[in-house]
């Protein structure tokens, strides 16, 4: 079973937690140390439990509790090498730099980073899969490339950056230049880019998708779901919001017969 849960998602935090069996991976920890054990808990997680920590990018939310956790629980920390030159990971114990699209193992999951158009020093994203099934976490980016879809096509459940209502975003009240970048190519996917790559990558497979990084701002889950449904169809149960506060629950892959230890 490839499972997946979120201990928050926005841009005042973001951590994602990957398990399969008992390799338990963490994507990003945007949240304090105190903060970060107390959403494990929630799930039922501790921090002792994890096998690594793997970075998306140096932003804020997504990087500011990393090297604090990585210290306190010793696991090994996977970056690209812009990200690690960003200066934000300093004093993590183990520090293992990959490339995109490359692909590594961590335990019984392996991992797949893809470059992704966003406004930091190496951002990427990531595919793991375990079991035959895979599952694709794809935030913060601005513009959707063809290597994107390319590497995202596929996916049996995705976790996907639903950030802002373009309409929203330009009559609230952020600064012109904040507006400009959020809604840029190296900024976040509107809720119309998000559901017009849906219809690229392809609905039909999906086990779960959940709309993720959604702005408080600049966004509500109306507004996304509405986005969602012109491509979608009328939402189900294989629909899931998550928040900024508590993320999503566990979700679960059932691993493909004959593939992958039976758990
Ligand atoms: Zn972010
Ligand atoms: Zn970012």
């Amino acid at each position: 079973m490839l499972r997946f849960a979120s201990l928050g998602s926005g841009s005042k935090g973001n951590a994602t937690v990957v398990a399969a069996g008992d390799s338990i991976v963490l994507i990003d920890c945007g949240f304090s140390l105190r903060e970060t054990r107390r959403r494990l808990a929630l799930l039922g997680l501790e921090a002792e439990q994890l096998s690594a920590i793997l970075v998306t990018h140096e932003h804020s939310d997504h990087s500011a509790g990393v090297s604090r956790l990585a210290r306190q629980v010793n696991v090994p920390v996977y970056l690209t090498q812009g990200t690690w030159n960003s200066g934000r990971l300093q004093g993590c114990p183990e520090v293992v730099r990959f490339n995109c699209d490359h692909r590594f193992h961590i335990g019984q999951l392996e991992v797949e980073a893809v470059a992704v158009p966003h406004d930091a020093r190496e951002p990427c994203q990531f595919r793991l899969r375990h079991g035959g099934r895979s599952l694709g976490v794809l935030t913060d980016l601005g513009s959707v490339t063809s290597h994107v879809v390319e590497r995202f096509r596929g996916c049996d459940a995705l976790v996907l950056e639903f950030n802002h209502d373009l309409e929203m975003l330009r009559r609230g009240g952020y600064p012109p230049a904040l507006k400009r970048r959020v809604a840029g190519d190296w900024g976040h996917l509107n809720n119309d880019q998000a559901a017009a790559l849906l219809q690229q990558l392809g609905t039909e497979k999906l086990q779960h998708l959940v709309l993720a990084h959604i702005s408080e701002n600049n966004n509500c889950p109306q507004r996304a779901a509405l986005a969602l449904a012109s491509v979608y169809g009328p939402l189900d149960e294989r629909v899931v919001f998550a928040a900024q506060d508590r993320g999503f629950d566990w979700l679960g892959l059932p691993a493909v017969a004959g593939q992958g230890q039976p758990l």
